[in-house]
């Protein structure tokens, strides 16, 4: 499930996007309405978190736009005294608000409903929460790894780490997205910690198994794909 994060503040961008990624969602981030509304009009999103006070364009605005062309759930992130707000934002086609500040559980419990709401999370669906590239077994809800049926024994930031390879398959990750995705930082060259965490998720991973499935692209990050496949 992939969702949009319209924020200015830093910190709780980075905080949100790091507790979403952690349950298993591919997250972008926008620190500003324009940003916003570009990335919602050239990339299909589960789910669109806006918040309403936002430089240049503001969230309502945001949302009078995103909703000219497209029916994709949005969250607002209001002010908890703001009454006012959450009408006029639900009158503008929000499909639910959430007071700032917000405790984490209930920001995953608005998501998920939204998600729900919008089939994304229906049984019918069920599957898209369990990923597969070869034998390797990822079920994202019960956030445990498998590999011909043994269970993996990984970190949370591993288990973040391999559930953002698998759900981009096939795709070359970097080191600077890898980075800003699992560890919120940004990317400085001195430091090697996606390399160390690349190196340890090999070892319970790869290492074991005859089939290797992540995979170096020099100069360039990392892929995870069954290569015996579609090759
Ligand atoms: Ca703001």
């Amino acid at each position: 499930m992939k969702v949009l994060v319209i924020e200015d503040e830093k910190k709780l961008a980075a905080y949100v996007r790091r507790a979403l990624t952690e349950h298993g969602y591919v997250v972008d981030v926008a620190s500003d309405g324009v940003g916003g509304l570009h990335l919602a009009r050239e990339t299909q999103y589960d789910l669109i978190l806006l918040d309403v006070m936002l430089p240049g364009m503001d969230g309502f605005s945001v949302l009078r736009e995103i909703r000219r062309t497209d029916r994709v759930p949005v969250l607002m992130l209001t002010a908890r005294d703001k009454i006012e707000d959450r009408v006029r934002g639900l009158h503008d086609g929000a499909d639910d608000y959430l007071g700032k500040p917000f405790a984490l559980s209930e920001l995953l419990a608005r998501v998920l409903a939204l998600g729900r709401r919008s089939g994304l999370n229906s049984a019918a669906n069920a599957g898209q929460n369990v990923l597969h590239a070869g034998d390797l077994e990822l079920d994202l809800l019960r956030r445990r790894a498998f590999r011909g049926g043994t269970r993996l024994d990984l970190t949370a930031k591993e288990f973040t780490l391999l559930s953002l390879l698998m759900r981009k398959q096939g795709e070359v990750l970097s080191r600077l997205e890898l980075a800003e995705q699992v560890w919120d930082i940004n990317f400085n060259s001195n430091t090697n910690v996606v390399e160390v965490a690349i190196r340890r998720l090999r070892g319970k991973v790869d290492d074991p198994f005859p089939l290797k499935l992540l995979h170096t692209v020099r100069g360039m990050g990392y892929v995870l794909e069954d290569r015996t496949k579609n090759s």
